[in-house]
């Protein structure tokens, strides 16, 4: 068995506790992670406190903290491949993937490591003659950053890259579900030459080592990705701390293809949209909303492309399909199918966990009367697509909107101005039209309604990290009038 090590204050060490972490393609254990307790994550955030304001850090000017994240993009982008295969062997998400993910996870770092010194603040045409008034934009302070099972690393670069910029200090909490990406990551962390402190990596379950961290005291912002009932919890703590939050939870984003799109790219699209990374993907295109006039010619072609799928083991090149990360969160993909069938939804294909040991679960397709069938209304994370048929325009911007998520969103269509009444009327955070499943560094990534608040990527995720200071300077020689009336 592979032993992780936590990394707190510069230091690599065993947790207070340990447990087993599973290989989703075998079901069985294949590493031992440390497990945080109280102790271990009220160190780590008095480190992360100290390293804040101690001089290693704080003295650092913000060329200077952008050449060290320089250093840890080269990093990730070297170490690529090794982190790869820890995430698939942890996560069961497939190599193809996680290989490419990876090296694109490093162009966060560069990203950020050239901002880190175009965050400023401004001066003030103030109205006081005698005085000058200048922003100073300031780290927010020590972030809580925690992170869900799926793209672990992924999702810590987009906050470690902008809090980092910023000149924060981050406690990074990994997922319970397949910590070993990050873990490793730490070491990379520590090769690239932060003060200790600045950055600590730690794993532990939620209801203990997530609550604890982010209801310390000294923690100042919570980044959090993860499920709306988890930020529930976490918004309901911050009443502790008041420490600011951003929140990036999951959606049931609409796929909306009306007839006279092309449908060979928006057949490979929704494949990508709803099959790639197993269906674990916040932005998973899992509701097909198709006009009536096409719907049978692309759910045929989509079911054919659904049943050649290659399902196997994550760590071979040619999958394409590999297993859910946890035997419960395979469970809980094929009851809310069971449920959808027995509330009206017709099943296209797959609906079953194939004969093999691991955690994996077909490629499935649910043609569904309404909107309120189960796979319909709430978010899977899974390989289920759910389809929705419509006639009109209308009608697809009704269906799109009938949810409480606003993640994601795509478009099929070669009529513009449709395209751009559509843009226009659907409540999600990123429109995709003609395309799907695309990022970047440089373009902001988040949610409306039950999809959560704050943004990833691009310039404002790291304002987000910062705050205003407004400092006033008298540049009068004259002694201060009236004590009594305010300037
Ligand atoms: P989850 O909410 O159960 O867990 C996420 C993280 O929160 C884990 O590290 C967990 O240990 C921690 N946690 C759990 N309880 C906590 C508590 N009380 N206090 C503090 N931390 C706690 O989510 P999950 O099931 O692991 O991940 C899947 C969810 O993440 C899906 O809803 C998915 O859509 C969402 N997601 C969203 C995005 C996005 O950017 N919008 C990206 C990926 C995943």
């Amino acid at each position: 068995m592979r032993l992780f090590q936590q990394y707190l204050n510069g230091v690599f060490e065993p947790g207070s506790q340990t447990f087993e972490s599973l290989d989703p393609a075998t079901g069985k254990p294949w590493a031992v992670m440390p497990e945080a307790r109280a102790q271990d994550v009220h160190r780590a955030v008095v480190a992360a406190r100290q390293a804040l304001t101690g001089p290693a850090w704080a003295g650092l000017t913000p060329t200077q903290r952008g050449k060290l994240l320089y250093r840890l993009a080269d990093l990730v982008a070297e170490n690529a491949q090794t982190l790869a295969e820890i995430e698939t062997r942890d996560t069961g998400k497939i190599i193809r993937e996680t290989s490419a993910q990876i090296a694109y996870v490093a162009e966060y770092y560069r990203y950020y490591a050239g901002l880190a010194d175009k965050i400023h603040g401004a001066h003030l045409p103030i109205d006081k003659p005698d005085m000058e008034v200048w922003l100073r934009r300031e780290p927010v302070g020590v972030v809580a950053a925690i992170v869900p099972w799926n793209s672990q690393l992924f999702l810590a670069a987009v906050k470690l890259g902008p809090a980092l910029a910023a000149g924060c200090t981050v406690v990074l909490k990994a997922s319970e579900d397949g910590p070993g990406p990050l873990l490793e990551f730490a070491r990379l962390v520590d090769a690239a030459g932060f003060p200790p402190g600045v950055v600590n990596v730690l794993t532990g379950f939620g209801a203990d080592c997530g609550a604890r961290l982010t209801t310390h005291p000294q923690v100042d912002h919570v980044a959090f990705t993860g499920g709306p009932g988890t930020a529930r919890h976490i918004v309901r703590n911050s009443a502790e701390n008041l420490a600011s939050t951003s929140l990036e939870l999951g959606g049931k984003s609409p796929f909306i293809v009306f007839d006279d799109a092309d449908l060979d790219s928006a057949v490979n699209a929704q494949v990508a949209g709803i099959f790639a990374a197993t269906g674990q993907s916040c932005v998973a295109g899992s509701r097909l909303i198709i006009q009536a006039g096409v719907k049978q010619r692309f759910l045929e072609i989509v079911k054919a492309k659904a049943e050649a799928i290659v399902i196997g083991d994550p760590g071979d090149m040619a999958t394409e399909v590999g297993p859910l990360c946890s035997q419960r969160q395979r469970s809980h993909i094929a009851q809310t199918v069971a449920d959808s069938i027995a509330a009206g939804a017709t099943l296209i294909t797959g609906g079953a966990a194939p004969d093999a040991p691991g955690f994996y679960y077909r490629p499935t397709i649910l043609d569904c009367p309404h909107s309120r069938i189960p796979a319909v209304a709430t978010e899977l994370f899974g390989p289920v697509l759910s389809v929705l048929t419509f006639e009109t325009e209308a009608e697809a911007l009704a269906l799109a909107n009938d949810t409480q998520y606003g993640l994601a969103s795509g478009v099929f269509t070669r009529n513009l101005s449709r395209a751009h009444r559509m843009i226009r009327g659907i409540r999600a955070g990123i429109v995709w039209v003609n395309t799907y499943r695309a990022v970047s560094p440089i373009a902001p990534f988040g949610g409306f309604g039950l999809s959560g608040q704050g943004r990833e990527g691009g310039l404002e995720a790291a304002l987000d990290y910062t705050r205003v200071k407004a400092v006033w300077l008298r540049t009068s020689d004259e002694p201060i009038p009236d004590p009594f009336v305010m300037r």
